[in-house]
């Protein structure tokens, strides 16, 4: 019998390492499953959807720029997308209903609460950036009970345009890069920012990290990040980088696709060598 067919469809995509996350997943959990990535133009990107769904394909994971598209095709939002407006897995249900769910948020929450240890819950937290990244971990963030949430954006406005998503939530504030009070440090700083990958970090006081404080970016690399090193400099006992979000939302990809869920930790260091 064939493999079930699975895909990552973006633009660019040759840089992705779903394909071989997926493989991984599968030897290790027995299942038979094939995984590619497929580089798609802007005005196919709805038709070849359709069309990998009309052959049989089971699911699809949607990287940039088209996890808005994803949730706007899909009848059906899990919550997470919801929160998000941007999808980044897709599947049929068993009524061949398209739903698509966004995994990104738990992925980041089980990579820094399994993987590396570090509690959410009662804590300050500090989110700088409010891009689609930024929008995706919101509500698995709060999901966690942290004492208190800022968003802090280069561009203010977008921030408050994301506290304004989770009008109850007490915990949750937002504002500009500049007028971050160091006076109130931050236990959890996390960099959902593109700087640092195509230009510099922020200007960030180190006073705005307490003392034991965490620092995880979400991009990764061979070398440690612009903001790990930030954070190493400003006294963190951890800064992580992103490449452990990455394996946990494919993971969460692969639970909703399989109904199982894999081993992540052997799957994120076989990564971490290759990098
Ligand atoms: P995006 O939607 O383009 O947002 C970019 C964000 O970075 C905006 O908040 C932008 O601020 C800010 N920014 C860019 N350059 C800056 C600078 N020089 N100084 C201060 N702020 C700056 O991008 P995204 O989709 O949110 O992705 C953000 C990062 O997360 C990317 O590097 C991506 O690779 C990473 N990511 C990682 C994972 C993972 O699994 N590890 C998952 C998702 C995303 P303005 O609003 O002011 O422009």
């Amino acid at each position: 019998m064939n493999p079930d067919r699975y895909a990552v469809l973006g633009n660019p995509i040759a840089h992705s390492w779903s394909p071989r996350i997926h493989a991984a997943f599968a030897a290790q959990t027995g299942e038979s499953i094939s995984y590619v990535a497929q580089q798609v133009d802007s005005e196919q990107f709805e038709a070849v959807v359709a069309d990998f769904f009309a052959t049989q394909g089971r699911g699809l994971n949607i990287t940039l720029p088209y996890k808005q598209r994803a949730y706007a095709l899909a009848s059906q939002a899990a919550p997470a997308a919801q929160q998000a407006g941007a999808a980044n897995t897709l599947y049929l249900d068993a009524n061949q209903q398209l739903c698509c769910d966004n995994t990104d948020g738990r992925g980041l929450v089980r990579d820094l609460v399994d993987n590396h240890g570090v509690s959410l819950r009662d804590q300050s937290v500090l989110l700088l950036g409010a891009g689609g990244a930024a929008r995706s971990v919101l509500g698995a963030l709060l999901s966690e009970q942290p004492a208190r949430l800022h968003i802090a954006n280069r561009t203010a406005q977008r921030a408050l345009e994301l506290r304004r998503l989770f009008p109850g939530a007490d915990v949750l504030s937002a504002g500009g890069l500049v007028q971050l009070d160091a006076e109130e440090p931050f236990a959890i700083i996390i960099n959902a920012t593109s700087a640092g990958l195509t230009s510099s970090l922020p200007d960030l006081s180190n006073s705005l990290l307490a003392p034991q404080g965490v620092c995880y970016d979400m991009v990764y690399g061979a070398e440690a990040t612009a903001f790990q090193r930030w954070g190493a400099g400003a006294g963190a006992i951890l800064a992580a980088d992103g490449l452990g979000m990455l394996v946990e939302q494919a993971a969460e990809a692969f639970r909703i696709w399989r109904g199982v869920r894999p081993q992540t930790r052997p799957v994120i260091e076989s990564l971490r060598r290759s990098l």
